[in-house]
Protein backbone atom coordinates (compact mmCIF):
# COMPACT_ATOMS: atom_id res chain seq x y z
CA UNK A 1 0.00 0.00 0.00
CA UNK A 2 1.31 3.60 -0.73
CA UNK A 3 0.29 6.39 1.28
CA UNK A 4 1.07 9.86 -0.65
CA UNK A 5 1.29 12.82 2.34
CA UNK A 6 -1.53 14.14 -0.07
CA UNK A 7 -3.03 13.20 -3.08
CA UNK A 8 -4.52 16.23 -5.51
CA UNK A 9 -5.49 13.71 -8.07
CA UNK A 10 -8.41 11.88 -5.98
CA UNK A 11 -9.82 14.98 -5.56
CA UNK A 12 -10.19 16.32 -9.23
CA UNK A 13 -11.61 12.80 -10.23
CA UNK A 14 -14.34 13.60 -8.23
CA UNK A 15 -15.25 16.95 -9.64
CA UNK A 16 -13.61 16.95 -13.14
CA UNK A 17 -16.93 17.67 -15.27
CA UNK A 18 -17.75 20.44 -13.02
CA UNK A 19 -14.34 21.58 -13.68
CA UNK A 20 -14.55 21.51 -17.58
CA UNK A 21 -17.53 22.60 -17.18
CA UNK A 22 -16.73 25.79 -15.71
CA UNK A 23 -13.52 26.74 -17.54
CA UNK A 24 -14.91 25.86 -21.26
CA UNK A 25 -16.95 29.69 -20.89
CA UNK A 26 -13.48 31.49 -19.88
CA UNK A 27 -11.64 30.03 -23.00
CA UNK A 28 -14.49 30.42 -25.13
CA UNK A 29 -14.88 34.24 -23.84
CA UNK A 30 -10.73 34.67 -23.82
CA UNK A 31 -12.17 36.77 -21.01
CA UNK A 32 -8.78 35.80 -18.90
CA UNK A 33 -7.95 37.70 -16.33
CA UNK A 34 -10.66 39.60 -13.26
CA UNK A 35 -13.67 40.14 -15.30
CA UNK A 36 -17.65 38.59 -14.30
CA UNK A 37 -15.81 35.00 -13.31
CA UNK A 38 -13.52 36.48 -10.32
CA UNK A 39 -16.15 38.82 -9.56
CA UNK A 40 -18.57 35.34 -8.79
CA UNK A 41 -15.99 34.17 -6.50
CA UNK A 42 -15.32 37.28 -5.04
CA UNK A 43 -19.21 37.29 -4.04
CA UNK A 44 -18.47 33.36 -2.42
CA UNK A 45 -15.82 34.43 -0.07
CA UNK A 46 -17.57 37.54 0.50
CA UNK A 47 -20.80 35.17 1.84
CA UNK A 48 -18.12 32.46 3.28
CA UNK A 49 -16.20 35.08 5.33
CA UNK A 50 -19.07 37.23 6.16
CA UNK A 51 -17.31 40.27 4.91
CA UNK A 52 -18.00 42.84 3.05
CA UNK A 53 -15.12 43.72 1.26
CA UNK A 54 -13.70 40.78 -0.86
CA UNK A 55 -10.88 41.36 -3.30
CA UNK A 56 -9.70 37.87 -5.64
CA UNK A 57 -5.60 38.00 -5.86
CA UNK A 58 -2.84 36.58 -7.33
CA UNK A 59 -1.15 34.02 -4.65
CA UNK A 60 -1.48 34.16 -0.85
CA UNK A 61 2.09 35.82 -1.05
CA UNK A 62 0.33 38.91 -2.84
CA UNK A 63 -2.76 38.68 -0.53
CA UNK A 64 0.12 40.19 1.99
CA UNK A 65 1.73 42.10 0.50
CA UNK A 66 -1.19 43.72 -0.75
CA UNK A 67 -2.67 43.85 2.76
CA UNK A 68 0.88 45.88 4.36
CA UNK A 69 1.14 47.85 0.87
CA UNK A 70 -2.25 49.34 1.46
CA UNK A 71 -1.45 49.50 4.96
CA UNK A 72 1.12 52.11 3.98
CA UNK A 73 3.58 49.63 5.76
CA UNK A 74 7.19 50.71 5.05
CA UNK A 75 10.95 50.88 5.64
CA UNK A 76 10.30 52.40 9.54
CA UNK A 77 8.15 50.02 10.78
CA UNK A 78 7.68 46.67 12.54
CA UNK A 79 4.98 44.06 13.09
CA UNK A 80 5.15 41.34 15.30
CA UNK A 81 5.11 37.52 13.63
CA UNK A 82 5.32 33.93 14.92
CA UNK A 83 8.54 32.39 13.89
CA UNK A 84 6.62 29.03 13.75
CA UNK A 85 5.21 29.61 10.25
CA UNK A 86 5.31 29.25 6.32
CA UNK A 87 7.90 32.04 4.66
CA UNK A 88 5.88 33.91 3.14
CA UNK A 89 4.71 35.87 6.84
CA UNK A 90 7.70 37.07 7.33
CA UNK A 91 8.86 37.53 3.92
CA UNK A 92 5.99 39.16 2.18
CA UNK A 93 6.00 42.56 4.81
CA UNK A 94 9.88 42.06 4.95
CA UNK A 95 10.16 43.03 1.04
CA UNK A 96 8.24 46.35 2.05
CA UNK A 97 11.05 47.12 4.69
CA UNK A 98 9.27 46.20 7.63
CA UNK A 99 11.28 44.59 10.17
CA UNK A 100 9.49 41.64 11.36
CA UNK A 101 9.18 41.29 15.20
CA UNK A 102 9.43 37.25 16.06
CA UNK A 103 7.48 35.80 19.53
CA UNK A 104 7.59 32.57 20.50
CA UNK A 105 4.11 30.48 20.21
CA UNK A 106 1.96 28.43 21.96
CA UNK A 107 2.82 25.24 21.86
CA UNK A 108 -0.53 23.49 22.45
CA UNK A 109 -1.60 25.29 19.22
CA UNK A 110 1.08 25.77 17.74
CA UNK A 111 -0.22 29.44 16.87
CA UNK A 112 1.18 32.72 18.18
CA UNK A 113 1.20 33.16 22.02
CA UNK A 114 -0.82 36.51 22.63
CA UNK A 115 0.76 36.89 26.02
CA UNK A 116 4.23 36.80 24.02
CA UNK A 117 3.06 39.52 22.32
CA UNK A 118 1.79 41.64 24.70
CA UNK A 119 5.28 40.88 26.85
CA UNK A 120 7.37 42.01 23.42
CA UNK A 121 5.10 45.52 23.36
CA UNK A 122 5.71 46.06 27.09
CA UNK A 123 9.45 45.34 26.98
CA UNK A 124 10.56 46.74 23.71
CA UNK A 125 8.08 49.79 22.84
CA UNK A 126 7.10 53.35 24.23
CA UNK A 127 3.70 54.93 23.98
CA UNK A 128 4.44 58.63 22.85
CA UNK A 129 0.91 59.78 22.39
CA UNK A 130 -2.58 58.62 22.23
CA UNK A 131 -2.88 58.74 18.20
CA UNK A 132 1.32 58.11 17.51
CA UNK A 133 2.21 53.53 17.49
CA UNK A 134 4.44 52.30 20.23
CA UNK A 135 7.96 53.50 19.07
CA UNK A 136 10.77 50.78 19.91
CA UNK A 137 13.04 51.75 22.73
CA UNK A 138 16.31 51.53 21.14
CA UNK A 139 15.78 51.71 16.90
CA UNK A 140 12.75 54.50 17.12
CA UNK A 141 10.96 51.77 14.68
CA UNK A 142 7.25 52.11 15.18
CA UNK A 143 4.95 49.13 15.57
CA UNK A 144 2.45 49.16 13.58
CA UNK A 145 0.76 45.32 13.55
CA UNK A 146 0.28 42.18 14.06
CA UNK A 147 -0.21 39.43 12.03
CA UNK A 148 -1.03 36.37 13.87
CA UNK A 149 -0.97 32.82 11.41
CA UNK A 150 -3.59 30.26 11.95
CA UNK A 151 -1.69 27.69 11.20
CA UNK A 152 -2.83 23.96 10.37
CA UNK A 153 -6.13 25.26 10.21
CA UNK A 154 -6.87 26.22 13.56
CA UNK A 155 -7.68 29.83 14.75
CA UNK A 156 -4.89 31.83 16.88
CA UNK A 157 -6.01 33.40 20.55
CA UNK A 158 -7.94 36.38 18.77
CA UNK A 159 -9.85 38.20 21.43
CA UNK A 160 -6.75 38.88 23.30
CA UNK A 161 -4.95 39.82 20.53
CA UNK A 162 -7.78 42.11 19.34
CA UNK A 163 -7.36 43.71 22.55
CA UNK A 164 -3.97 44.58 22.24
CA UNK A 165 -4.26 45.68 18.54
CA UNK A 166 -6.98 48.00 19.67
CA UNK A 167 -5.14 49.02 23.00
CA UNK A 168 -2.19 50.10 20.67
CA UNK A 169 -3.60 51.36 17.70
CA UNK A 170 -1.71 48.64 15.27
CA UNK A 171 -3.25 46.60 12.93
CA UNK A 172 -4.24 42.85 12.88
CA UNK A 173 -3.33 41.10 9.50
CA UNK A 174 -4.75 37.17 9.86
CA UNK A 175 -2.46 34.81 7.80
CA UNK A 176 -5.58 32.62 7.08
CA UNK A 177 -3.77 30.96 3.94
CA UNK A 178 -4.37 27.76 6.04
CA UNK A 179 -7.17 27.76 7.89
CA UNK A 180 -10.07 29.12 5.17
CA UNK A 181 -13.51 28.69 7.20
CA UNK A 182 -11.59 27.65 10.48
CA UNK A 183 -13.96 28.64 13.37
CA UNK A 184 -12.80 30.74 16.32
CA UNK A 185 -15.59 31.51 19.13
CA UNK A 186 -17.95 30.97 15.68
CA UNK A 187 -15.99 33.69 13.69
CA UNK A 188 -14.48 32.75 10.49
CA UNK A 189 -10.52 32.77 9.66
CA UNK A 190 -9.79 36.08 8.03
CA UNK A 191 -12.61 38.19 9.85
CA UNK A 192 -11.75 39.45 12.56
CA UNK A 193 -8.98 41.68 12.00
CA UNK A 194 -8.18 44.46 9.90
CA UNK A 195 -7.59 42.32 7.33
CA UNK A 196 -7.43 38.96 6.22
CA UNK A 197 -5.44 37.08 3.60
CA UNK A 198 -5.82 33.39 2.36
CA UNK A 199 -3.60 31.17 -0.02
CA UNK A 200 -5.47 29.50 -3.13
CA UNK A 201 -2.07 27.34 -3.42
CA UNK A 202 -2.93 23.51 -5.34
CA UNK A 203 -2.55 21.72 -1.30
CA UNK A 204 -4.27 24.17 0.48
CA UNK A 205 -8.16 23.17 1.84
CA UNK A 206 -8.94 24.99 -1.21
CA UNK A 207 -6.97 25.36 -3.63
CA UNK A 208 -6.78 26.72 -7.82
CA UNK A 209 -4.93 24.90 -10.23
CA UNK A 210 -2.10 27.16 -9.77
CA UNK A 211 -1.52 30.29 -7.72
CA UNK A 212 -4.44 32.16 -6.69
CA UNK A 213 -4.69 34.33 -2.97
CA UNK A 214 -7.67 36.09 -1.28
CA UNK A 215 -7.83 39.48 0.87
CA UNK A 216 -10.73 40.38 2.91
CA UNK A 217 -11.58 43.73 5.00
CA UNK A 218 -14.53 45.51 6.82
CA UNK A 219 -12.54 48.95 6.10
CA UNK A 220 -14.36 50.42 3.47
CA UNK A 221 -11.14 52.74 2.77
CA UNK A 222 -8.63 50.13 3.01
CA UNK A 223 -10.44 47.80 0.67
CA UNK A 224 -10.56 50.18 -1.87
CA UNK A 225 -6.58 51.17 -1.34
CA UNK A 226 -6.59 47.43 -1.82
CA UNK A 227 -8.86 46.79 -5.10
CA UNK A 228 -6.63 49.78 -6.67
CA UNK A 229 -3.29 48.20 -5.83
CA UNK A 230 -4.49 45.00 -7.21
CA UNK A 231 -4.35 46.74 -10.95
CA UNK A 232 -1.45 49.17 -10.70
CA UNK A 233 -2.64 51.23 -8.08
CA UNK A 234 -6.07 53.22 -10.20
CA UNK A 235 -9.95 52.08 -10.34
CA UNK A 236 -9.29 53.76 -14.25
CA UNK A 237 -7.11 52.36 -16.81
CA UNK A 238 -4.08 54.50 -17.15
CA UNK A 239 -4.38 57.02 -14.23
CA UNK A 240 -2.75 55.90 -11.29
CA UNK A 241 -3.39 57.28 -8.17
CA UNK A 242 -1.01 55.24 -6.45
CA UNK A 243 2.15 52.86 -6.94
CA UNK A 244 0.38 49.15 -7.00
CA UNK A 245 0.92 46.06 -8.28
CA UNK A 246 -0.27 43.51 -10.60
CA UNK A 247 -2.04 41.38 -8.29
CA UNK A 248 -5.08 39.96 -9.85
CA UNK A 249 -6.75 36.72 -9.93
CA UNK A 250 -6.78 34.95 -13.52
CA UNK A 251 -10.31 33.78 -14.57
CA UNK A 252 -9.69 29.94 -14.96
CA UNK A 253 -8.70 30.27 -10.95
CA UNK A 254 -11.67 31.63 -10.08
CA UNK A 255 -13.33 29.51 -12.28
CA UNK A 256 -12.09 26.50 -10.30
CA UNK A 257 -12.31 27.88 -6.89
CA UNK A 258 -16.30 28.78 -7.85
CA UNK A 259 -17.13 25.00 -8.15
CA UNK A 260 -14.49 23.83 -5.35
CA UNK A 261 -15.67 26.18 -2.91
CA UNK A 262 -18.93 25.04 -3.03
CA UNK A 263 -17.40 21.21 -1.84
CA UNK A 264 -15.24 23.01 0.89
CA UNK A 265 -17.51 22.10 4.06
CA UNK A 266 -17.74 18.65 3.30
CA UNK A 267 -14.29 18.15 2.75
CA UNK A 268 -13.23 19.90 6.17
CA UNK A 269 -15.71 17.62 7.69
CA UNK A 270 -14.01 14.71 5.78
CA UNK A 271 -10.58 15.63 6.84
CA UNK A 272 -12.14 16.16 10.79
CA UNK A 273 -13.47 12.73 10.45
CA UNK A 274 -10.12 11.35 9.29
CA UNK A 275 -8.59 13.00 12.28
CA UNK A 276 -10.75 11.75 14.80
CA UNK A 277 -9.92 8.36 13.34
CA UNK A 278 -5.99 8.96 13.31
CA UNK A 279 -6.51 9.47 17.78
CA UNK A 280 -8.94 6.46 17.91
CA UNK A 281 -6.07 4.59 15.85
CA UNK A 282 -3.11 6.06 18.22
CA UNK A 283 -5.50 5.01 20.78
CA UNK A 284 -5.75 1.42 19.97
CA UNK A 285 -2.25 0.81 19.20
CA UNK A 286 -1.49 2.25 22.78
CA UNK A 287 0.28 5.27 21.33
CA UNK A 288 -1.13 7.93 22.81
CA UNK A 289 1.93 7.94 26.04
CA UNK A 290 4.31 8.30 22.92
CA UNK A 291 2.83 10.95 20.47
CA UNK A 292 1.19 13.94 21.02
CA UNK A 293 -2.21 14.32 18.55
CA UNK A 294 -3.16 17.94 17.50
CA UNK A 295 -5.11 20.11 19.79
CA UNK A 296 -8.05 22.16 19.65
CA UNK A 297 -8.85 24.73 21.85
CA UNK A 298 -12.43 24.58 23.08
CA UNK A 299 -13.45 27.91 21.79
CA UNK A 300 -12.07 27.09 17.96
CA UNK A 301 -12.29 24.02 15.42
CA UNK A 302 -9.74 22.44 13.39
CA UNK A 303 -9.89 22.19 9.55
CA UNK A 304 -6.86 20.08 9.67
CA UNK A 305 -5.00 21.48 6.61
CA UNK A 306 -2.26 19.74 8.51
CA UNK A 307 -2.48 17.00 10.86
CA UNK A 308 0.77 17.49 13.23
CA UNK A 309 1.76 15.38 15.40
CA UNK A 310 4.61 15.76 18.21
CA UNK A 311 6.71 12.54 18.53
CA UNK A 312 10.06 11.10 19.49
CA UNK A 313 12.29 10.48 17.38
CA UNK A 314 11.11 12.17 14.93
CA UNK A 315 13.22 12.23 11.56
CA UNK A 316 13.62 8.53 12.53
CA UNK A 317 10.13 7.77 12.35
CA UNK A 318 9.76 10.14 9.13
CA UNK A 319 12.63 7.72 7.22
CA UNK A 320 10.80 4.23 8.43
CA UNK A 321 7.59 5.66 7.06
CA UNK A 322 9.22 6.78 3.73
CA UNK A 323 10.49 3.28 3.11
CA UNK A 324 6.67 1.54 3.78
CA UNK A 325 5.52 4.71 0.97
CA UNK A 326 4.03 6.48 3.74
CA UNK A 327 4.09 10.31 2.85
CA UNK A 328 5.15 12.51 6.04
CA UNK A 329 6.63 16.40 6.27
CA UNK A 330 7.83 19.05 8.86
CA UNK A 331 6.07 22.18 8.85
CA UNK A 332 8.54 23.72 9.14
CA UNK A 333 12.17 22.38 10.30
CA UNK A 334 13.56 25.80 10.76
CA UNK A 335 11.96 28.79 12.51
CA UNK A 336 11.98 32.26 10.63
CA UNK A 337 14.02 33.91 13.18
CA UNK A 338 17.25 31.53 12.77
CA UNK A 339 16.81 32.10 8.93
CA UNK A 340 19.99 33.22 7.15
CA UNK A 341 18.19 36.43 5.23
CA UNK A 342 16.99 37.65 8.64
CA UNK A 343 20.67 37.26 10.10
CA UNK A 344 21.02 41.21 10.22
CA UNK A 345 18.19 41.34 12.87
CA UNK A 346 20.21 39.32 15.54
CA UNK A 347 18.35 36.77 16.90
CA UNK A 348 20.29 33.40 17.94
CA UNK A 349 19.09 29.92 18.64
CA UNK A 350 17.59 30.14 22.02
CA UNK A 351 15.46 33.41 22.00
CA UNK A 352 12.19 31.35 21.04
CA UNK A 353 12.45 27.79 22.94
CA UNK A 354 9.10 27.01 22.03
CA UNK A 355 9.45 27.31 18.49
CA UNK A 356 12.76 25.77 18.31
CA UNK A 357 11.27 23.04 20.56
CA UNK A 358 8.50 22.34 18.10
CA UNK A 359 10.72 22.67 14.78
CA UNK A 360 12.25 19.65 15.87
CA UNK A 361 9.35 17.52 17.30
CA UNK A 362 6.41 18.16 15.15
CA UNK A 363 5.48 15.76 11.69
CA UNK A 364 2.07 16.12 9.48
CA UNK A 365 0.70 12.80 8.75
CA UNK A 366 -1.43 12.31 5.63
CA UNK A 367 -4.75 13.67 5.76
CA UNK A 368 -7.68 14.65 2.82
CA UNK A 369 -10.56 14.11 2.09
CA UNK A 370 -10.38 10.87 -0.04
CA UNK A 371 -7.40 9.24 2.41
CA UNK A 372 -8.92 5.83 3.34
CA UNK A 373 -9.73 4.08 6.39
CA UNK A 374 -7.49 1.42 5.17
CA UNK A 375 -4.45 3.81 4.46
CA UNK A 376 -4.90 5.12 7.96
CA UNK A 377 -4.89 1.90 9.23
CA UNK A 378 -1.77 1.25 7.81
CA UNK A 379 -0.02 4.20 8.57
CA UNK A 380 -0.58 4.13 12.11
CA UNK A 381 0.50 0.03 12.22
CA UNK A 382 3.76 1.21 10.76
CA UNK A 383 4.41 3.64 13.69
CA UNK A 384 3.48 1.35 16.30
CA UNK A 385 5.98 -1.01 14.94
CA UNK A 386 8.52 1.30 14.86
CA UNK A 387 8.16 2.48 18.24
CA UNK A 388 8.14 -1.09 18.94
CA UNK A 389 11.61 -1.44 18.17
C1 LIG B 1 0.73 29.06 1.76
C2 LIG B 1 0.98 30.12 2.75
C3 LIG B 1 1.25 31.46 2.39
C4 LIG B 1 1.53 31.89 0.98
O1 LIG B 1 0.62 31.54 0.04
P1 LIG B 1 1.05 31.32 -1.51
O2 LIG B 1 -0.29 31.24 -2.17
O3 LIG B 1 1.83 30.08 -1.58
O4 LIG B 1 1.81 32.51 -1.94
C5 LIG B 1 1.37 32.39 3.39
N1 LIG B 1 1.29 32.06 4.67
C6 LIG B 1 1.07 30.80 5.08
C7 LIG B 1 0.96 30.50 6.53
C8 LIG B 1 0.91 29.78 4.13
O5 LIG B 1 0.72 28.53 4.54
Amino acid sequence: MKVPLLDLTAQYRTIKDDVIAAITPVMETQMLILGATVEKFEAAMGELTGVKGSIAVSSGTDAIVLAGMALGLGHEDDVIVPSFTFFATAGCIARLGVRPVFVDIDPKTYCISPDAVAKTIARDYVVKGDDAPPVHRKTGRKLRGIMPVHLYGQCADMDPLLEIAQIYRVALIEDAAQAIDARYKGRPAGSMGTVGCFSFYPTKNLGAFGDAGHVVSNDAALTDMMRKMRVHGGHQRYYHDVVGMNARMDALQAAVLTVKIRHLKAWIKARQERAARYVTLFEKHNLLSIVTPPYTAPDRDHTYHQFVIRCPKRDALRDFLKAADIGSEVYYPHPLHLQKCFANLGYKEGDLPETEKATKEVLALPIYPELSSEQQSFVVEKMAEFYRK
